[in-house]
């Protein structure tokens, strides 16, 4: 029998029965779309563990741990060092934003032409059902989108908000701006937690971060093998994972998944035939809970073999350098490594289309699926520029505009067919 956890979400404060509705929904999406796949790798079964207790064993982890005096951060965007907040004894975790709870207390906040993911995380917040927004201590903003920045202001009010400054170029007074950024951030957790932030905690965390990175990089590199030896849905999942789970124990479990895996190739198996198409998704995070569209595609006979995305290898890509030789070199060196990321937010973003097209050579993708959500202008603008690059590619390109709800899988799923048979049809001539 499962452990009972509602004494500790009481003392949360979580609103239980809309928490207690909310696991309901989300357990029987779960077995509708992971445990129904076939032939998936044995070492799933560690993910799986991680998503039956990501309301109960991890919480009660993260609490036991504040109880020794460590702090937990919240966070929202891949622009938050986490190697920081480790250097600080500190705990993150990403807040989801990947579901619809279909309350819509955050419609009296915020306009109707808010994306998916802002309108998500207010509305977590407003209804008390996320037990890692209340657990955390401190959330951490950036000014990335327009939507985000102002939804900050909101949030402030309602839990102790920081927000970092995040450029919009990369020029060299956006990089001065940035790295002193760096050190507010550093400034704002040395405060919250007490903890002076010292060369060896830094390069503890650098280290701690990159080899997590490397994990879920040779997870991604596997995926070139053909057939795929792993869905698309359970590589989304992995990289969901990564932002709640303990970094150490979540990158020995993605090198056990790798060596199994290593087997698979070596052996032919995959987990769709080599005939099936392959998709490269690129875009928008998909944040837990958000599975929409990999099911979609997967359950049409695709397969995804990459994610060209926040969660995926925009996350992953770039490690920081290591071997610093103070702190303010190793601050250095991670605010370079952060201004590397790729995000629609910045102009110009060059090199967000020459990763999409490496991406696509490494792992032979057939086509590209462009997913963008509703209302968010920076990828939506930006797709213009991808449709191009992949026409001059020879690559087939499908542009995906959705929200979280499930309104539209049927108009979604009808586009997604069509686009899996002219795949098949060109890699048939
Ligand atoms: S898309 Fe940009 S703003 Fe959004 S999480 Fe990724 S890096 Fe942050
Ligand atoms: S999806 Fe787009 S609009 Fe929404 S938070 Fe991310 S960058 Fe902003």
């Amino acid at each position: 029998m499962s452990a009972d956890y509602t004494a500790m979400w009481q003392e949360l404060g979580l609103d239980l029965e809309a928490h207690d509705g909310l696991l309901t929904v989300l357990g029987a999406a779960y077995r509708d779309i992971y445990l129904s796949q076939q032939n998936r790798p044995e070492a799933m079964a560690y993910f799986d563990f991680c998503v039956s207790g990501i309301h109960g064993l991890r919480i009660k982890e993260l609490m036991e741990a504040q109880a020794e005096g460590r702090k937990v951060v919240g966070s929202f965007c891949l622009y938050v060092p986490e190697e920081i907040i480790l250097a600080a004894k500190g705990i993150s975790v990403g807040l989801c934003a990947g579901a619809d709870l279909g309350t819509g207390q955050s419609g009296r906040l915020l306009p109707n032409n808010t994306c998916a993911l802002i309108r998500s995380f207010v509305d977590f917040k407003l209804a008390k059902v996320c037990p890692y927004f209340e657990a955390s201590d401190l959330v951490i903003g950036e000014t990335t989108c327009d939507g985000k920045k102002k939804a900050y202001e909101i949030l402030g009010e309602l839990h102790n908000t920081f927000v970092l400054e995040v450029p919009h170029t990369k020029s060299a007074s956006a990089r001065a701006l940035w790295r002193s950024e760096i050190g507010r951030l550093v400034g704002r957790v040395k405060e919250l937690s007490g903890v002076t932030i010292t060369a060896e905690g830094l390069a503890e965390g650098i280290r701690i971060v990159n080899a997590k990175r490397a994990a879920l990089q040779r997870l991604a590199r596997l995926r070139a093998a053909e057939p795929a030896p792993i869905s698309g849905r359970d590589a989304l999942l992995i990289n969901q994972i990564q932002f709640y789970d303990d970094p150490v124990r979540f990158t020995e479990s993605v090198h056990a998944l790798c060596d199994e895996l290593d087997g698979r190739v070596a052996e032919g198996e995959g987990v769709a035939p080599s005939s099936a198409p392959r998709v490269l998704v690129s875009g928008c995070p998909m944040a837990a809970p958000n599975w929409k569209v990999p099911f979609l595609v997967e359950r049409n006979g695709g397969v995804i073999v990459g994610e060209e995305s926040c969660v995926g290898e925009r996350g992953t890509r770039n490690e920081v350098a290591e071997g610093g030789s103070s702190c303010e070199k190793m601050l250095d060196a991670i605010a370079e490594r952060y201004l590397q990321i790729d995000c629609a937010v910045f102009t110009p973003n060059e090199e967000r289309i020459g990763h999409i097209i490496e991406m696509a050579r490494d792992l032979n993708a057939d086509g590209v699926l462009q997913y963008v959500i509703q209302f968010c202008t920076p990828y939506s603008m930006e797709t213009h520029r991808v449709e191009e690059a992949m026409r001059q590619e020879g690559l087939p390109l499908l542009k995906l505009e959705t929200d979280y709800s499930m309104e539209d899988a049927g108009a979604l799923e009808t586009r997604i067919q069509a686009f899996l048979e002219m795949l098949t049809a060109r890699s048939e001539r």
